[in-house]
């Protein structure tokens, strides 16, 4: 008898939660998404920040890459970024795409390194010494900048951009590479995340080759661009060998700014 009423009991429960009044909606995480968002577009980033001079290890807003999603240890991108990936990386696995992460952040010293790796030879630019096979500078820079960014115009200083699955163009050609890339043309603005170096054309006329596998967080990206545009001077361009070069190449307006007006 006991247990009968207490059936009767949670049966009534049940039917008075269903037959009520529609719940209160929660709007709390809503708000606090708006807030993020809002949070991200008012901030003032330092130019310190914005030209790659900080360090990814032991700046909070950064976090280190679950393996899972990169193909080596250490590498870190922002918090909002890897959340925002992860996501990503998840719709596209279920569709039956890989993503992984192989190159992120990188600050200012870790581009110079490559930059004047490339700059006096000891780095190979397509199979040449360019110390050697390019005398003029403009000319050298020029060469290195097809692909590779100047110390202090790197998107990948901020934290929002990273290159996935291959360096290589002939990668997107194969059937993994050309379904990968096709679906991130198809779904990844649906994550927030745009292809800065798109086909050059009359849309896009200077800066850096297409790249395939550069992806940007926009929510973010797009903010850090609008600062550094008011923000960082061509003379602040400095500090590498070979930066003499920058003003006559027009790196900031030819480079920086260069990229698919989508991703603005
Ligand atoms: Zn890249």
């Amino acid at each position: 008898m006991r247990v009968r009423f207490i059936l009767f009991v949670l049966l009534a429960l049940e039917i008075s939660s269903c037959s009520g009044k529609p719940e209160k909606r929660d709007t709390s995480v809503e708000t606090k998404v708006f807030t993020e968002a809002e949070k991200i577009q008012r901030h003032e980033y330092s130019a310190e920040y914005l030209l790659g001079k900080f360090n990814q290890k032991t700046d909070t807003s950064f976090a280190l890459i679950p393996i899972k999603y990169s193909s080596k240890e250490g590498m870190y991108l922002r918090k909002e970024t890897i959340a925002a990936f992860v996501k990503m990386y998840d719709a596209a696995k279920k569709e039956g795409v890989s993503l992984k992460i192989i190159s992120a952040t990188r600050n200012f010293n870790e581009q110079k390194s490559i930059w004047e790796a490339k700059w006096n030879g000891s780095r190979l630019v397509n199979g040449k010494n360019l110390a050697q096979t390019i005398k003029d500078p403009v000319e050298r820079a020029k060469t290195i900048l097809r692909y590779s960014s100047m110390p202090g115009t790197s998107r990948h200083h901020w934290g929002t951009d990273m290159d996935l699955n291959s360096l290589e163009n002939a990668y997107f050609t194969t059937v993994e590479g050309k379904k990968t890339y096709e679906w991130l043309k198809k779904n990844a603005a649906t994550f927030g995340f745009c292809q800065p170096y798109s086909v050059k054309n009359e849309m896009r006329p200077n800066g850096y080759e297409e790249e395939k596998w550069h992806w940007s967080y926009m929510p973010l990206s797009s903010v850090l661009l609008k600062q550094y545009s008011e923000k960082i001077k061509p003379e602040s361009i400095t500090g590498f060998t070979g930066s003499e070069t920058s003003t006559k190449l027009n790196i900031i307006e030819h480079y920086v700014k260069g990229i698919n007006p989508e991703c603005r």
